[in-house]
């Protein structure tokens, strides 16, 4: 079922799940909101987790509003850089530029680049890398050896 969730500055974003969970898994997936800080609302109704949208009347083509469970507007978000094992860094993030694609958190410009955070991800896409490459060099190797017996 395709419907929109509106957000609270009013940019519709298209969805296709049939559960109040998958949709907050959707939400936070896409607009980096956690799923604890996400109020979902359809007519007059808060959508509840473990209920289908169908319950609340969700149809296709409907508009589901999103707002945040936290007082005082949007939070500004802090830089996700753990300076030391308890400290984190307190400079903001960087809208969009600061989130970062591998570990989807979000960091200050000091620390948006996936080697400035030491990103988790990162040795596992260096892995990634070596593994592909390791691949395409023994299909290579495979080939020229087939080569060389003819
Ligand atoms: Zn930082
Ligand atoms: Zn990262």
């Amino acid at each position: 079922m395709h419907f929109f969730v509106r957000d609270l500055s009013g940019h519709s974003l298209p969805f296709d799940v049939s559960d109040v969970n998958s949709l907050q898994y959707a939400i936070a997936d896409r607009t980096a909101i956690p799923i604890e800080e996400q109020r979902l609302v359809y007519g007059s109704s808060q959508l509840v987790p473990g209920r289908s949208l169908a319950e609340y009347g969700v149809v296709e083509g409907s508009t589901v509003g999103l707002a945040l469970r936290l007082k005082g507007g949007a939070p500004k978000k802090r830089c996700g850089f753990m300076l030391n094992p308890t400290d984190r860094c307190s400079q903001a993030a960087v809208r969009i530029v600061g989130d970062c694609q591998l570990c989807s958190s979000s960091f200050c410009a000091r620390h948006r680049l996936a080697e400035d955070h030491s990103c988790p991800k990162l040795s596992t896409c260096r892995e990634q890398a070596y593994e592909r490459n390791k691949a395409r060099l023994e299909g290579e190797a495979t080939v020229s050896e087939k080569l060389a017996r003819v």
